[in-house]
């Protein structure tokens, strides 16, 4: 987390390197396992308060799909880059950023890496260098041999 002008957000991962964990809810009643952590309530069954807890889950999964993009209204993000919807081995299904552009296919196995604010190319980091405070590690996800 980075304190300044920018949004506070919460954490949603932890790790450095290829170790990434991503913090996320379990629902103690179902087995449920939501990704961003939220406290409304299990989406499954409904169930809230205490029976959620915080959990953390490995930063890997499966390809559905993913595409190339290639114009972007933000002209401070560096084109083309690679989004992929992943779904993870615990459950969640969510939407990331890959590292490289190599194409990634449906069933390709990925998995999370921190990498450095000047690779990820993003507006975030031309905010914080222009503030002149250390950027921010962004998360990108790469392709894992199984
Ligand atoms: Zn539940």
């Amino acid at each position: 987390m980075t304190t300044g002008s920018r949004t506070e957000t919460l954490p949603l991962h932890r790790g450095a390197g290829r170790d990434v964990r991503l913090l996320s809810t379990s629902c103690t009643a179902c087995g449920y396992v939501d990704f961003p952590p939220q406290s409304y309530g299990c989406r499954r069954c409904g169930t809230h308060g205490d029976e959620l807890s915080h959990a953390e889950i490995a930063a890997s999964g499966t390809v559905l799909m993913s595409s190339e993009v290639h114009s972007h209204p933000d002209r401070s993000l560096a084109v083309p880059f690679t989004v992929a919807i992943v779904a993870l081995s615990a459950g969640p299904v969510v939407r990331v950023t890959m590292r490289d552009t190599t194409p990634v296919r449906r069933g390709d196995r990925v998995a999370g890496v921190i990498v450095p604010a000047e690779a990820a190319a993003t507006a975030e980091a031309e905010t914080d260098a222009a503030a002149g405070t250390p950027a921010a590690a962004q998360l990108r996800f790469a392709r894992i041999e199984d």
